[in-house]
């Protein structure tokens, strides 16, 4: 994902790193990639000022589960095709996609963790056969979503992932499609939390917030030594 054409490429390492540092936010673990390009942990897990440990223990247990599998799940950047994942380990990640949902939800007051490039990862991640069998070792049929023809539903990866959010103490997602009341309308999504529901519209990070959060990867992409 991080080199294109020979290059390395700006927009796969900007996902890169807001994956990497989402994880360790979401499982309160710390994670780096190796030089074979494999997400690695030190297996230690961060504690707050009280000494209690932090992050999700669901998303825990399945990321490291995903660590140890034999199988492995390659993640592409491909901004011409949506968010999406299947077959053993394919997971491809549109950043423009991601980031309108974060540019949505940070105009309804949500954070970025609940809806970003962690918590979809790990959506896309549970589509394929190798995070399927994490959840399920007996399962026969990938964890998918629900059928346009409930416009409602929440189905069981939204299911699996709003468990990760509950234990972060994140709002949860009421349900799966974007929604709209006429053709005219703006999509929403509603999510739910401690009894209160919000109403996201869905929107576009401008461009100049995009430049901005791509800031330290250019920094780091055109430094040159003095
Ligand atoms: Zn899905």
């Amino acid at each position: 994902m991080i080199i294109q054409n020979g290059k390395l490429s700006t927009e796969g390492l900007y996902v890169l790193f807001n994956m990497v540092s989402d994880l360790s936010d979401i499982t309160g673990q710390n994670f780096s990639v190796n030089g074979s390009g494999n997400l690695v942990s030190d297996g230690k897990i961060n504690k707050d000022k009280n000494g209690n440990q932090i992050g999700s223990k669901s998303a825990r247990k399945y990321v490291n589960g995903l660590i140890g599998s034999t199988r492995d799940i390659k993640v592409t950047n491909d901004n011409s095709k949506s968010t999406q994942a299947g077959g053993i380990g394919n997971v491809n990640i549109n950043a423009d996609q991601i980031d309108n949902n974060i540019a949505s939800m940070q105009s309804a007051g949500l954070g970025e963790l609940t809806f970003g490039y962690g918590m979809s990862f790990l959506h896309e991640s549970m589509h394929t056969a190798t995070g399927t069998l994490v959840m399920n070792p007996s399962a026969t049929t990938a964890i998918g979503d629900p059928p346009p023809t409930t416009p409602n539903a929440q189905g069981p990866t939204v299911t699996n992932v709003n468990v990760f959010r509950n234990e972060l103490g994140l709002p949860e997602r009421n349900h799966y499609f974007w929604q709209q009341t006429s053709t005219t309308a703006p999509k929403t999504m509603r999510w739910n939390q401690g009894g209160k529901t919000t109403t996201v519209t869905q929107g576009t990070m401008t461009p100049a917030v995009k430049q901005q959060r791509r800031g330290i990867i250019n920094a780091i992409l055109n430094f040159r030594w003095p």
